[in-house]
């Protein structure tokens, strides 16, 4: 059979709660423009992340069942230790409450203020947490990416010349550690090759500089090494991650991602004195280390849900979901970032609204048109997101791109779901040049995608579309068919 099914059936399900257009539109209105601040309870489909946000099978709920909820020492620990290391292969491993605490955790005992912690590109809580300690965060993010190559496969590889040069070029000590990001997150989710991970390696390993991975998507990476790598064909996912972590000192997850569990994540090491400080300084912080700021029902549900995600018919299914998005958008000329993902499909809203410009936050402006048209809540990945505003002229500091990120959920949305966005995108399509740009009405220092407030910048032929019936006019298809 040539047809990929979800390969589960469907034990519990969540109602989901419709609203109209109008209502969506005071919505939209009350939460300035952010869709940070909507309410969940009124989004049909929620594409904002795929953290955290994945359905737990009936083996999870059967593991929660037996958690061990003891203080030390509990079963529940053991089970996860034993899962983490027969998957990963590291000798110490510390659960933690997610991704961030881990690196809190790593990098205080591995890097000084001044000091440069390379990668093929930095999440941005992996960034803020160096950047917290004084250091430097640096991307090195390949070529292929820079250029925007879409024939190249491994697109989230580090640039390897580059950080030889990094190397090469500063004094020993400079560089305490580097970190590749699988797969790269902040490169549209693109992959980084076996190939890419031992080149790596024996660069750092020559010059003893520790080099671990952010597994947050690890399963998702080997899957795309075992298709797209030769010489990884026919070999079972799991020897596929073993051999990746078999070229690194160690790695951080978070398991809100391929742990496929709500929250939770761990450091794990095989360096014994590394550990040792790792465990006195969590007991201040995230608890005992044999939990680390989760309860044993998290411990259970991740140990089991790290089994799941390197099951072959799972990341099959979860390829085919993201392919349908994407070349469904495709179809109806939607320009989205090739080759897809598996966590994520990337629109670029740039392409998609020329008449916006960058400052004007045509991410942003997608976003809140999906939502007003059909209740979809995505996320900008633009200037809103990582931009600035130059206090004195008021003037935006724009982002590379402006992309909008559709994150799927695991095991969360089936197939109608995603012809629902693909017909709210052909809706918006047709209206496209009168989608309006936006502006920061407020903003916070850091961070300030979760809570800025923005306003629609109303232009003459937008506001005089809207003074009239602007439905009547849409059904019409007037010229802004494509
Ligand atoms: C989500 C994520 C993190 C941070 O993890 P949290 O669990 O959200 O704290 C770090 N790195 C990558 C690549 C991620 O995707």
């Amino acid at each position: 059979m040539k047809t990929i099914i979800e390969p589960f059936r469907i034990k519990a399900v969540e109602p989901i709660h419709l609203t109209t257009k109008s209502e969506r539109n005071s919505f939209l209105i009350k939460a300035g423009f952010n869709l940070f601040q909507i309410p969940a309870q009124n989004v049909t489909i929620d594409l904002l992340t795929d953290s955290g946000t994945a359905a737990l099978s009936n083996e999870q709920w059967a593991a929660l069942m037996r958690a061990d909820e003891s203080y030390a020492g509990a079963a529940s620990f053991y089970r996860f230790e034993s899962a983490v290391r027969s998957i990963f292969g590291f000798r110490h491993v510390m659960p933690v409450h997610q991704g961030r605490a881990a690196e809190r955790l790593l990098f205080q005992q591995m890097v000084r203020p001044g000091q440069i912690v390379p990668s093929n590109t930095h999440f941005d809580t992996t960034r803020a947490n160096i950047e917290c300690l004084g250091a430097n965060a640096l991307d090195l993010p390949c070529q292929a990416w820079r250029e925007s190559d879409s024939n190249e496969h491994f697109a989230g590889n580090i640039d390897i010349e580059g950080l030889k040069q990094l190397l090469d070029s500063t004094d020993s000590g400079a560089v305490p550690m580097a970190l590749l990001t699988v797969t790269n997150n902040a490169c549209a989710g693109q992959p980084v090759s076996m190939q890419n991970i031992r080149e790596t390696s024996k660069l750092l390993r020559r010059r003893q500089i520790p080099f671990f991975i952010d597994a947050a998507r690890f399963a998702e990476n080997a899957f795309l090494i075992q298709q797209r790598e030769a010489a990884y064909a026919d070999r079972s996912i799991s020897s596929i991650v073993s051999e990746m972590f078999s070229y690194v000192d160690g790695c951080l997850m978070s398991c809100k991602k391929d742990g496929i569990a709500n929250i939770g994540g761990f450091i794990a090491v095989n360096d014994d004195a590394l550990a040792d400080r790792i465990k006195e300084e969590m007991i201040v912080t995230e608890g005992f280390p044999t939990y680390g700021g989760l309860s044993g029902r998290e411990l259970e549900t991740i140990a089991v849900g790290l089994g799941e995600a390197i099951q072959e018919d799972y990341l099959r299914y979860r390829q085919a979901a993201a392919q349908f998005l994407h070349f469904g958008l495709r179809k109806i000329g939607v320009p989205v970032v090739c080759p897809p993902s598996l966590h994520a499909i990337y629109v670029d809203a740039a392409a998609m609204f020329p008449h916006i410009p960058a400052s004007q936050l045509p991410g942003q402006a997608l976003a809140c048109e999906l939502y007003r048209e059909a209740g979809i809540r995505s996320c900008e990945i633009g200037t809103a997101m990582f931009g600035k505003t130059d206090h004195e002229t008021g003037e935006q500091i724009c982002a590379p791109k402006e992309l909008v990120r559709l994150a799927l959920p695991r095991r969360v949305y089936t197939q109608s779901h995603y012809e629902y966005v693909i017909e709210a995108f052909k809706n918006i399509t047709k209206r496209r040049h009168l989608v309006q740009g936006l502006r920061f009405k407020a903003q916070a220092q850091k961070l300030r995608h979760f809570t800025a407030v923005f306003e629609p910048i109303e232009s003459e032929i937008v506001s005089i579309f809207c003074q009239l019936d602007v439905e009547k006019y849409l059904t019409a298809d007037l010229a802004y068919e494509i």
